[in-house]
């Protein structure tokens, strides 16, 4: 949008942790599972939104808010100040098929003050929502970018050998936060099932924790338990210290790609892989559906069991494989890239301005 000449910011919300776990709860809930929504975590809620929208002190002509979190922020500002400047709209990152209602029936109404709301997709849209203007758009990823940036193959081996990685031995790979929703343990039990086959298989599972996240240290011993020791399964988290330039490598270096989500808004992971010509294991879940075309670019699982014969297949069949790379990267091209995603917001801040 700057290239354009246009006057954009992005800004951060500002929390701290016990309203991050009131968040992660939320999160939790609008991706299905009964989780505790208490009047004290609904006070914390607006508590930090309200600080956050005191402090947003520009006058903007458009705001879009991204996820939950800072949601509420326009309805302090209207009950506040009595009025709305700029117009508002809602970016839900989230899948919401299976959502537990007594936190949506929270999110809604504050969603319906908002003028556009925008969802990944037409599942994810509640049907009580209530906004004079609904948009579906994909996120998309920026290929210049230091996670997507082609990279040569000698940067690639150096940097995976950096974590103690065997370039010339199979390599599995899943870039995801330690959270449930993502099924690191699923996942490593897909690869044992592989390992039966493919001699010498390494899985490597990155996981960063992210900050509005604090389940994902309790994730990690989870996930550590259960790995149980193999010295072929690399778990990386911030000790190790994976920035995007060595998850971009990661990437490159993987034979195959699972992201074997149990619920998913999108998985921009996928697209990553995908771009860098990789098959990708996905779970046949929300915005992994709209990336992975079923036997052409990877495989839509529903099963650990099924994700660890898809493995093999994959591994078994490198020509295959390779071809279905190529397909993947051709379908980013077209639909998820960046370019895509400008004009999105240039019809939508039209249509709203009109
Ligand atoms: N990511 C990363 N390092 C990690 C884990 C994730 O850089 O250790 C990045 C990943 O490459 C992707 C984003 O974080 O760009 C995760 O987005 P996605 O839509 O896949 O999942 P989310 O975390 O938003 O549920």
């Amino acid at each position: 949008m700057r290239d354009l000449g246009m006057e954009v910011e992005w800004r951060l919300l500002e929390g701290h942790e016990a309203f991050f776990t009131v968040t992660k709860a939320m999160h939790n809930g609008l991706q299905g599972a009964e989780v505790p929504w208490t009047n004290e975590m609904r006070d914390l809620f607006f508590e930090v939104n309200e600080d956050n929208a005191d402090a947003l002190d520009e006058d903007y002509d458009f705001i879009i808010i991204h996820d939950p979190q800072p949601a509420g922020m326009l309805q302090v500002l209207q009950e506040k100040k009595g009025e709305q400047k700029g117009k508002w709209i809602w970016r839900c990152h989230i899948d919401l098929t299976a959502r537990f209602e007594p936190v949506w029936e929270f999110l809604g109404p504050l969603i319906s003050r908002y003028n556009a709301a925008i969802f990944t997709m037409e599942d994810f849209v509640p049907r009580d929502l209530d906004v004079p203007q609904l948009v579906l758009q994909t996120p998309t990823i920026d290929p210049l970018s230091m996670k997507n940036v082609s990279l040569e193959p000698e940067a690639v081996t150096e940097v995976i050998r950096t974590y103690g990685i065997d370039p010339l031995r199979p390599i599995a790979l899943q870039v995801s936060r330690f959270d449930p929703w993502k099924d690191p343990t699923g996942v490593m039990d897909a690869y044992r099932i592989a390992k039966e086959e493919i001699a010498g298989l390494q899985l490597v599972m990155i996981a960063s924790m992210a900050h509005d996240d604090p389940e994902g240290w309790h994730y990690l011993k989870v996930a550590e338990d259960h790995r149980a020791a193999d010295p072929d399964i690399y778990l990386l988290s911030n000790l190790q210290d994976v920035g995007s330039l060595a998850v971009n490598a990661f990437q490159r270096a993987a034979d195959v790609i699972l992201q074997k989500s149990i619920r998913e808004g999108f998985g921009l992971t996928v697209s990553e892989a995908m771009w860098k010509r990789k098959p990708v294991i996905g779970g046949n879940v929300g915005g992994i559906r709209l990336q992975v075309v079923d036997g052409e670019t990877g495989y839509l699982v529903d099963t650990v069991e099924q994700a660890g014969a898809r493995l093999v297949e994959l591994f078994l069949e490198p020509d295959r494989a390779a071809a279905m790379g190529i397909a993947a990267r051709a379908r980013v091209r077209e639909r998820f890239l960046t370019t895509r995603n400008l004009a999105d917001f240039l019809d939508l801040f039209e249509s709203l301005s009109a």
